[in-house]
């Protein structure tokens, strides 16, 4: 039987500690470069994978992202026709639908996690990174501002919004006929362009630009 071997800690700097994302396991990442990409010795997950470009990249889709959530909240999202009657429905609509009553801190929630949480998170990104794509050094509160935009990524509930709504729509296809709003394009590039963003940012890579500028 193969034993693994007991598990050593790495000595030295804190800031130079990486944990795999996967599988816990400390890494000391003092000496490698800052162009190296870098996996995990014991799962192979990639812990960090600087590319040149990717500030620029990370810039531009976080930016597109937010002219989507304009688009997605400002125009119809779905509309819907049974029996001659027909009728529409924004992200809006669908928020205020539940202002009254026990239901209220339920519309709140929808707004915070789809709308006001991922807006907040792209402008903190946009505002902490933006400065380093002209050169220039980062803004007061720049490292602030991404940690914020970190601890906001598991709040940032587009993507399950989506598929609350295709859920929806494939119980509800046999009573209605659906068409999709221009709000309802926009959400789901919204979140392919979100998904492309957290799969390129390397964290490392921007607390080490954030930290020498
Ligand atoms: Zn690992």
């Amino acid at each position: 039987m193969i034993q693994e071997p007991p598990p050593t800690v790495p000595t030295g700097d804190l800031a130079e500690l990486v944990a795999c994302p996967q599988c816990d396991l400390l890494h000391h990442v003092g000496n490698v470069s800052e162009d190296a990409s870098s996996r995990c010795k014991r799962c192979g997950t990639v812990l960090f994978a600087p590319r040149t470009g990717a500030i620029e990249r990370l810039v531009a889709l976080a930016l597109g992202a937010l002219v989507l959530m304009v688009v997605a909240v400002s125009f119809p999202f779905l509309q819907m026709s049974a029996s001659g009657f027909s009728s529409k429905a924004s992200v809006f609509d669908t928020i205020s639908a539940f202002t009254g009553g026990l239901m209220a801190p339920l519309s709140l929630a929808t707004a915070a996690f789809i709308i006001l949480l991922p807006v907040l998170r792209l402008c903190a990104l946009i505002y902490a990174v933006g400065p380093l794509l002209f050169g220039r050094p980062p803004v007061p509160g720049a490292a602030t501002s991404f940690r914020l935009a970190s601890r906001l990524k598991p709040w940032s509930m587009a993507e399950i919004f989506m598929i609350g709504v295709a859920v929806a729509l494939v119980k509800m296809m046999g009573m209605a006929s659906i068409g999709f709003g221009t709000a309802f394009w926009a959400f789901g590039f919204l979140v392919i362009l979100v998904t492309a963003m957290d799969a390129m940012m390397c964290e490392r890579t921007i607390w080490r630009l954030l930290a020498k500028r």
